[in-house]
């Protein structure tokens, strides 16, 4: 009888029937959601949608996205987080991480400094959350990464594909490994034409392309990656896979259900990917036959681009790589107050005091000797520099006019030194992403919806919609008009846990 009565009354539309919820009363019959965690009155974002959907209600329920509405509001059993004047959008994906690489630290600082690595490690995941990745796939994965990495109290859920796939000599794999635990570990395979450089020690028949998709699976991983790393544009010459191995690869790859992933970032190398009908191309086009010092893709890169279109292979224009590097001259990101919010205290100390700054000048020496070995001693290192991130300007601009299906991935780290901090490197890619004209949706949906479809995760991730899990962003400025949206993120959710960004930031 009671209940029938509650009925009628909201049927009536009477407000006195919402009082008692202490909600944000509607009118129209709002459902009482009354356990689990309420989002209410959010404007919610999801790539999926035509437009967003304002005084929105979110429940999670179980770590998942449970329901969906207008007219939910939370009762005085469930945790009801206030969502006015904030955006809800999905967790941030970054497909492209190497979370195993210390790159602001050397073997030398990380030997004389235990300590170090010790914060960094602590950090690194809280990093990446602060951030908003909330979600991240290792394309070489280190072998001990996953133990020390998923013990994070809070963490982003870690997708990988195992170890990359090699040749003899070849990027990565300069040093000939001496026996079968060393060869396995950078997942090597064998190929006729390099027959003379093979090891003694090793069978040929347990190093095929089926053997090497077999170790990928054994470690968990989710797609299979190897490099078309021929030298960076002429400072080295490396073997790398011929286009026999490369189809071999492929056709494991399609037998496994993996992704397959291809480094590359020189025109030759993006042909050999497109050739090998890889899924993913694993960064942007800054290497192209003539003048190296120039910002314009001559034919050959035009034509490659709209090759990789034809062929609907997504692209990761990863141009933080590449700015990222101008750090080894320019040291001042170490004063940005953004790189507190990534790396601990201990770690920008060490990098300002003395040693860290010695190995950033060894570096920097490192750099001259290979711009004069490519360029000649007359360019000088800055204006060098300089024109690396304009190059990948001008191809991702060409990206989108063709409509190459983009994907967020930054490679971070990418290289050695400061340049590319966890977390902070992929809010600096959106942000070199939007100042080359990508329009924000696009930004938002390479992050969240495209990357979840192009490695099979978007049953769980990368929309929000129920049944999903719930990893969402809830921020102060919306996404939609602003990059820097991204630098006002308020509350993190992973898995269905709350985490306030200002927990995860480092100590002071
Ligand atoms: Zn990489």
């Amino acid at each position: 009888m009671m209940q029938i009565t509650r009925c009628l009354l909201c049927a009536a539309g009477l407000a006195c029937c919402l009082a008692f919820a202490g909600a944000q009363a509607r009118p129209d019959a709002a459902k009482v959601v009354d356990d689990g965690i309420v989002i209410e009155d959010v404007t919610l974002i999801s790539p999926e949608r035509p437009a967003p959907l304002p005084h929105a209600a979110v429940v999670i329920r179980n770590g998942k996205i449970a329901e969906i509405g207008t007219s939910l509001v939370a009762g005085p059993h469930a945790q009801r987080i206030d969502g006015r004047h904030r955006f809800l959008i999905p967790g941030l994906i970054d497909t492209h991480v190497h979370v195993g690489d210390v790159a602001p630290l050397d073997d030398d600082a990380i030997a004389a400094h235990p300590d170090l690595l010790e914060a960094y490690r602590a950090q690194l995941p809280r990093a990446f959350l602060a951030f908003g990745f909330t979600t991240l796939v290792d394309l070489n994965l280190a072998p001990d990464t996953l133990s020390w990495f998923n013990r994070a109290p809070v963490h982003p859920t870690l997708y990988h594909c195992g170890p990359a796939v090699r040749v003899i000599g070849g990027y990565t794999a300069q040093r000939i490994p001496k026996d079968a635990a060393a060869a396995n570990r950078i997942n090597i395979v064998y190929q006729s034409s390099q027959a003379k450089d093979w090891p003694a020690a090793l069978d040929p028949r347990d190093y095929t392309p089926a053997r090497a998709a077999d170790r990928v699976v054994a470690a968990g991983g989710i797609c299979l990656k190897t490099f078309v790393e021929p030298g960076f544009g002429g400072v080295f010459h490396w073997p790398v896979p011929t286009a026999e191995t490369l189809d071999a690869l492929r056709a494991e790859t399609r037998r496994r259900g993996l992704v397959f992933v291809i480094h590359a970032n020189a025109v030759e190398s993006w042909q050999a990917a497109i050739g090998a009908h890889a899924d993913v191309i694993a960064h942007g086009l800054w290497h192209w036959p003539g003048d190296r010092m120039s910002a314009t893709p001559p034919a050959e890169a035009r034509d490659t681009i709209a090759a990789a279109v034809r062929a609907g292979i997504w692209v990761q224009p990863t141009l933080q790589v590449i700015y990222g590097e101008g750090s080894i001259f320019d040291a001042s990101l170490l004063d940005d107050p953004r790189l507190a919010e990534s790396l601990p205290r201990s770690v920008i100390a060490y990098l300002k005091g003395s040693e860290g700054q010695a190995v950033r000048r060894a570096m920097a020496d490192e750099y001259r000797q290979a711009f004069a070995k490519v360029l000649g001693p007359s360019v000088d290192p800055a204006t060098a520099m300089s024109i690396g991130p304009a190059r990948v300007t001008a191809t991702l601009r060409l990206m989108l006019a063709d409509n190459v299906k983009l994907l967020f991935g930054t490679d971070t780290p990418a290289g050695e030194g400061i340049g590319n901090p966890p977390g902070l490197n992929g809010r600096m890619e959106m942000g070199h992403w939007a100042e080359a004209g990508v329009p924000l949706p696009r930004i938002l949906r390479a992050a969240t919806l495209d990357n979840a479809v192009a490695f099979g995760l978007a049953k769980d991730l990368g929309t929000i919609e129920v049944g999903k899990r719930a990893d969402l962003l809830l921020l102060r400025a919306d996404p939609l008009k602003t990059i820097a949206a991204y630098d006002a993120i308020d509350t993190v959710f992973v898995n269905g846990t709350v985490i306030a960004r200002t927990s995860l930031l480092p100590a002071n």
